[in-house]
C-alpha cells in the first residue's frame, strides 16, 4: 500500500477519489463482532505501516496499540513525521496496514472491502483529513458542501437544509454559506470540512490537526462543538494536533514517537507507555540524566524499578 497522507500516490495525486470517498457507496456492512456493543470505539493491536517497497519503504509506524473507548475525547500528538496522520488515515480505512489489526466499534476493518469502508465514513465515521481543501468539493459553495456529506442520510431536503445551516452557524460560517468551497481561507475550509464530518453524526470523529490554521477562538469553538457532539451523540474523537494547550483540553493525550505510542497524559499528569516489547520512550526532559547511548541499570525496587547511569552506584558509595 503506498497512499498515504503526504507520499506521491496519496491524496495529492487521487484528490478527486479522495474526496468523494467519504460520502460514497451505501453497501451493508457486515455485522460487528462480539466487542461491537459494549468494547471500546476505537482499537490498534500492533499496528505497522510501511510505505513504499518492502526492505526499501519508509516505516512510519512499528506497533501500535490502542484503545479508545465510545464517548472519549483523545489527543495524538508527536513531532512531525512520527506517524499521526498515517494513524488517522489507517483507522479511517483510507489505507490499510502493513501488519496488525484495527476495529472500529468492533468491526474488524480488515473484513472489510473498500466500499464498506467508504460506507462505514459516510454514515459513521467522520474524517477530517489534514489538508484542509482536501475535505470538500472546491466548486460547490459552503451550503452545497454539507448538503453533499448528508447524502447517505434520508433526511428530507428541508432538514438537509436546516441542518446544513445550523452547522454552518457553528463553525461560524453563516456569512460564507453561499460562497465557493475552494475560495474559502484555510481556516474556512477546515472549519467547513469539520461542518461536513459532523452532517451525519457521527459516531466517531476522525480529525487531523482541524485547528492549525484557525486563531484561539475559533478552536476553542471547534472543541466546544465537539464536546457537544459527545454530549449529544456520544461522538468518540480522536484528534492529531500540535497544539498542547488544545491537547490538554481533551481526555488524554497519547504521544507517538518514533512510529510507537510511548507516553500519554491524562488529567495533567504524564506517564509513559512501556511497549509490547519492553520498550520505553524516556521523557525527553530527562534525556540529560540518560542521554541515548548510555548504559543504563534496572534494578527492581520494592514498589517499581529504578533506572540509573552504569557505574552510579548509589548504595554501595
Ligand atoms: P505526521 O502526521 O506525524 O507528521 P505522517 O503519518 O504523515 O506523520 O508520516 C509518517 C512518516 O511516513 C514520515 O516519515 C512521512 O514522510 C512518511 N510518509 C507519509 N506518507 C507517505 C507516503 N505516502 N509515502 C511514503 N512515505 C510517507
Ligand atoms: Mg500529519
Amino acid at each position: 500500500m503506498t497512499g498515504g497522507p503526504d507520499g506521491p500516490s496519496g491524496p495529492a495525486s487521487s484528490d478527486r477519489g479522495t474526496r468523494a470517498a467519504p460520502h460514497a457507496a451505501e453497501a451493508d456492512l457486515p455485522p460487528q463482532d462480539d466487542a461491537g456493543a459494549s468494547g471500546p470505539a476505537l482499537r490498534c493491536v500492533n499496528v505497522v505501516h510501511v510505505y513504499g517497497a518492502a526492505g526499501a519503504g519508509v516505516v512510519a509506524l512499528r506497533g501500535i496499540d490502542l484503545s479508545v473507548a465510545a464517548g472519549e475525547m483523545v489527543a495524538v500528538v508527536g513531532s512531525s513525521g512520527a506517524g499521526k496522520s498515517t494513524l488517522l488515515w489507517l483507522l479511517a480505512g483510507l489505507i490499510r496496514p502493513t501488519a496488525g489489526r484495527l476495529f472500529v466499534h468492533g468491526r474488524a476493518l480488515g473484513d472489510l472491502s473498500s466500499g464498506d469502508l467508504a460506507s462505514l465514513r459516510a454514515r459513521q465515521v467522520g474524517v477530517l483529513l489534514q489538508n484542509p481543501a482536501r475535505n470538500l468539493l472546491p466548486y460547490g459553495t459552503a451550503l452545497d458542501n454539507v448538503l453533499f456529506a448528508q447524502r447517505p442520510t434520508r433526511r428530507r431536503p428541508a432538514v438537509k437544509s436546516a441542518r446544513s445551516r445550523a452547522l454552518l452557524d457553528a463553525v461560524g460560517l453563516d456569512a460564507q454559506r453561499d460562497r465557493v468551497a475552494g475560495a474559502l481561507s484555510g481556516g474556512e475550509q477546515q472549519r467547513l470540512g469539520l461542518a461536513m464530518a459532523l452532517a451525519n453524526g457521527p459516531a466517531v470523529l476522525l480529525a487531523d490537526e482541524p485547528t492549525s490554521q484557525l486563531d484561539a477562538a475559533s478552536a476553542a469553538r471547534v472543541v466546544d462543538l465537539l464536546q457537544a457532539a459527545r454530549k449529544d451523540l456520544g461522538t468518540t474523537v480522536l484528534m492529531v494536533t500540535h497544539d498542547e494547550a488544545l491537547a490538554a483540553q481533551l481526555d488524554r493525550a497519547v504521544t507517538i514517537r518514533d512510529g510507537r505510542i510511548g507516553a500519554e497524559a491524562r488529567a495533567g499528569q504524564d506517564y509513559v507507555v512501556i511497549g509490547r516489547d519492553g520498550a520505553l520512550h524516556l521523557p525527553p526532559e530527562v534525556l540529560d540524566v540518560l542521554p541515548p547511548g548510555t548504559l543504563a541499570e534496572v534494578r527492581r525496587t520494592s514498589d517499581g524499578i529504578e533506572l540509573r547511569p552504569a557505574g552510579q552506584d548509589g548504595d554501595k558509595a
